[in-house]
């Protein structure tokens, strides 16, 4: 498998971060959330976590400038040779031309983009059933993705909670702001010929087997 670089689009709750989190255990990819970054500097009470709190509370974007610096930085730090997923940024076009610009001055280009796709009344069940990890950041589904331990991650025993922004009455703003701001971002990426569809209403292991295969497309360069 190449180093590829990709990103994860989609609306919250379909599933790009379990599926992002599965192909880095498989590929040895880095997979960097912009979500679960913020959530790490809000607890931390960090200086940007502190300006993306009120935002994020309410289900709306954190401002370009505080999102874009941060994880422009994180990109960086990866190792060159190294493959990577953004899952949850970029969210907005000046986000991606900023990701444009300094993927190309490091010659790091995008090579695929995956776009998750779920319709509204699956994405609120599946939100609303969701349970994370504010350690790790891995997430589960009372429904359909239980932890083994009821309340407990798998992966490193921390208990789990439900975020506040994933309460229905936030994650119907959630979704209206990625209608207007995220979904944009479709357009823009099928014009660069990047865009590859996955189909995320299937249970995790058909949506991985989904993914894997349209990642395995990238890799042999279709
Ligand atoms: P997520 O875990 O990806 O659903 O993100 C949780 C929240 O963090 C979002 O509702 C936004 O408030 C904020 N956030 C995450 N990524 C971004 C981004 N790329 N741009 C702006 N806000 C973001």
């Amino acid at each position: 498998m190449r180093a590829l670089r990709l990103i994860f689009l989609g609306a919250p709750g379909t599933g790009k971060g379990t599926q992002a989190k599965r192909l880095s255990d498989r590929f040895g990819f880095d997979a960097l959330s912009s979500g679960h970054l913020l959530r790490t500097e809000a607890a931390a009470g960090s200086e940007i976590g502190r300006k993306a709190e009120g935002y994020m509370k309410a289900g709306e974007l954190v401002p370009d400038e505080v999102i874009t610096g941060v994880m422009l930085a994180g990109i960086a730090q990866l190792p060159g040779e190294r493959a990577f997923i953004l899952d949850g940024f970029p969210r907005t076009l000046p986000q991606a031309e900023a990701l444009d610009a300094g993927l190309a001055s490091a010659d790091r280009p995008i090579d695929g983009v995956l776009d998750f796709q779920m319709d509204d009344a699956l994405i609120i069940r599946r939100i609303t059933g969701r349970r994370s990890c504010n350690r790790c950041g891995a997430t589960y589904n009372i429904e359909f993705l239980p932890p083994k331990a009821a309340d407990i991650c798998d992966e490193c025993s921390e208990r789990l909670i439900q975020r506040a922004d994933d309460r229905e009455d936030v994650v119907v703003t959630r979704l209206e702001t990625y209608r207007e701001q995220t979904a944009p971002l479709v357009a823009y990426y099928q014009e660069r010929d990047l865009l590859q569809t996955v189909d995320a209403s299937g249970s995790a292991d058909e949506v991985t087997a989904a993914t894997v295969a349209a990642v395995e497309s990238l890799d042999r360069g279709e």
